[in-house]
């Protein structure tokens, strides 16, 4: 085990990540120094917390490596190519995000992980996989990016059997140890890329999750770039890889038979060849995309061993997280369904293929991204379309490329109050039996604080609808 007693340690940022870390490595004896870019007043007051505990921290200064520094912790959105790693770098030393902390200081008698990681999707299929490893009687939760904080897991109070860790490629950038029992990369799709330099880096960084594996590598057996990643990892002897698709199951895969989720990767009863675990109705809500969340989280839970019952229990008590295709209501045969969550491109594009015809409510921050393959693959499905938010040009001008029939309103708001009339807008153009979605396929800071509250804006924007009729 790695000796933190007397070692002189720079953990890079503060904030949620940096000064649970700060406080952990003191507590264990060693001589802690932050480093924080910015020196507001969040910044301040945390440190001067830090700093009644004997930390030193160096506000406005993220860029200088304290004199004789033998390792860094940084907090996971740190960029790579911060001058204060090229230093470190250039002095030898090991750099550790969050991950890669909680991972070293585990018990020996610790846990196992079970990982997710994708572009989209891995709240969601940590939180399913959380609820069927429940089912199975299981002491575990869903952490990481997401609930309880994995030093927290590690070093809390609370015994768990399993882990089900959500990770993001940041998290794995800087997690060079970390061997899961089993992991799953749920799909790949370009983001971060500015974080990451290019998508061969980005790839790779998600990647590391498979490393060192034990029992499964999961893939998506229709999107070929995880199966890519399975192949090139270096795992444990005895390690399989497993698919899953929303189609018929090969060998080693998951899939689905005629509404039935079947696995026929760990099958119980050696006579037959495929196992049923549950119904497509079981997975809420059951759109395709959300499907293949469901087998990925059943296989990492039946890699761990679970019985295919809890797999079905599991997904039947589980609910999803607001604003991730929630039905809010629906108002004279019109569906009002808010995914405000979908933030890029590729996960718009799931929800868009789960619902016919489709009033689309869309706009944002597009951070650089191109719609146009989103809008060809959807335009059959849309009733009309309706754009809100700084980019909406760039939506507008790929629905004329390739939508030219469908109606556009372009709203030219970016007011926090344009959500309801976008909502009245898209009432209008709705026919009974349609929904109307907002999927905006970009980041909300342009109009809100977050997704969550563009998503509470879009459902008190349709109780109105509601209200007056
Ligand atoms: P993450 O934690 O990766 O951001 P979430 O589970 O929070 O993922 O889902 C975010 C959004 O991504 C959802 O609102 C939905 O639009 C979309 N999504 C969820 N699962 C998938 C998937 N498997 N493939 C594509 N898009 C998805």
């Amino acid at each position: 085990p790695f000796a933190f007693q007397g070692k002189h340690i720079t953990v890079a940022g503060l904030g949620v990540s940096g000064v649970p870390a700060a406080k952990v490595l003191h507590g264990l004896g060693a001589i802690v120094t932050v480093v924080n870019d910015g020196a507001d007043e969040r910044a301040r007051a945390q440190a001067a917390d830090l700093e009644a505990l004997g930390i030193t921290v160096r506000l406005g200064d993220g860029d200088t490596l304290p004199e004789g520094s033998e390792l860094i912790v940084t907090a996971p959105g740190w960029k790579p190519d911060k001058p204060l790693f090229a230093a470190a770098r250039a002095a030898g030393l090991e750099i550790w995000g969050d991950v890669e902390l909680a991972w070293r200081l585990r018990g020996p008698d610790a846990a196992p992980w079970l990982a997710v990681t994708g572009t989209n999707g891995k709240t969601t299929t940590v939180q399913m996989l959380a609820s069927i490893l429940e089912a199975a009687g299981l002491r575990t939760a869903a952490v990481g990016n997401i609930g309880v904080s994995l030093l927290d897991a590690v070093l809390g109070e609370e015994r768990y059997d399993v882990l089900a860790v959500e990770l993001s490629s940041y998290q794995l950038h800087w997690a060079p140890s970390l061997r899961a029992h089993s992991a799953a990369v749920l799909n790949l799709a370009p983001d971060h890329l500015d974080w990451h330099g290019s998508m061969e880096a980005y790839a790779a960084d998600k990647g590391r999750i498979y490393e060192g594996n034990q029992i499964a590598c999961v893939y998506n057996a229709a999107d070929k770039a995880t199966e890519d990643l399975v192949r090139e990892a270096d795992v444990e002897e005895g390690c399989r890889a497993i698919g899953f698709t929303l189609g018929t199951p090969g060998p080693s895969q998951l899939g689905v038979v005629e509404g039935i989720l079947v696995d026929r990767a760990f099958v119980e009863n050696r006579q037959k060849n495929a196992q049923e675990l549950a119904e497509v109705a079981d997975v809420n809500p059951p759109a395709p995309h959300n499907i293949a969340n469901a087998l990925a989280a059943a296989a990492l839970a039946r890699a761990y061993g679970v019985p295919a019952k809890a797999v079905r229990d599991g997904l039947r008590a589980f609910t999803p997280d607001a604003h991730r295709i929630a039905h809010v209501a629906d108002v004279d045969g019109v569906a009002y369904v808010d995914d405000s969550k979908a933030t890029n491109t590729h996960a718009a594009e799931a929800s868009l293929a789960a619902y016919e015809p489709i009033v689309w409510i869309a706009g944002g921050l597009a951070k650089g991204a191109v719609f146009d393959e989103l809008v060809a693959k959807s335009a059959g499905r849309l009733r009309g379309a309706v754009l809100i938010g700084a980019d909406r040009a760039l939506i507008r001008e790929a629905l004329a490329r390739h939508a030219p029939e469908v109606p556009v309103v372009d709203l030219d708001r970016t007011d926090t109050g344009a959500m309801l009339q976008a909502v009245q807008e898209a009432r209008r153009l709705a026919q009974p039996g349609d929904t109307v979605l907002l999927a905006p396929a970009c980041a909300s800071m342009d109009m809100f604080t977050n997704y969550n509250k563009r998503g509470d804006a879009f459902a008190e924007a349709v109780r109105e609808l509601g209200a007056g009729t």
